[in-house]
């Protein structure tokens, strides 16, 4: 063997304990963020990244949407999606216990429609600006967390008065949880 050069089952063994390492300190932000997002908030609304990740795999060529994430964005992407999720989750059942709301969305569109008008402003990825001929001009970021707040809302408004019981009858959506390719009412099939 070379001089310098790591056993493989060395390297595999020290790249399993980055991993745990980066998984754990992950999930301490997630907890973080998830906790404060419920203790501001009385509700929440994030977007269902199940769907996203469908719109995503229709522009591009394989048919099953998690390995199309993971092929066309890398490793990164699907930290980012197993971070999501477990947001997702944290989010939940903090809510849950703290009485507050969790609203999952249809993310389909929601960097391309405009918050105030409603109109279609359809840009690049690389576009960061949202700006639409109604006279919106603001970061592409924020613009979407509109749109994503009023969907949230119309849900909300829809099924406020379903619960006589005083507790927030808030729905919450099919939001994605990690190695699920399915909503959780759904059948549990694996990524
Ligand atoms: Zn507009």
């Amino acid at each position: 063997m070379p001089q310098g050069l790591e056993p493989a089952a060395q390297v595999k063994a020290r790249l399993a304990r980055q991993l745990r390492a980066v998984a754990n300190t992950r999930d301490q932000h997630l907890h973080r963020a998830s906790a404060r997002l419920v203790r501001e908030h009385p509700l929440v609304v994030l977007e269902d990244l199940r769907i996203r990740n469908m719109t995503r795999s229709a522009a591009g060529t394989a048919e099953e949407p998690g390995t199309n994430v993971a092929q066309k964005r890398g490793l990164n992407r699907s930290i980012l999606d197993a971070g999501w999720g477990k947001l997702v989750q944290f989010v939940r059942y903090k809510a849950e216990r703290a009485g507050g709301g969790l609203i999952c969305v249809d993310s389909r569109g929601t960097s391309q429609e405009c918050r105030r008008c409603k109109a279609v402003a359809a840009k690049p990825l690389s576009l960061r600006r949202h700006v639409c001929p109604c006279g919106l001009d603001e970061h592409r970021d924020v613009n979407s967390a509109g749109v994503i707040r009023d969907r949230g809302l119309a849900v909300k408004a829809a099924s406020e008065g379903v619960s006589p019981s005083g507790t927030p009858t808030w729905a919450v959506g099919p939001c994605v949880v990690p190695g699920r390719s399915s909503p959780p009412e759904g059948s549990a099939g694996e990524r």
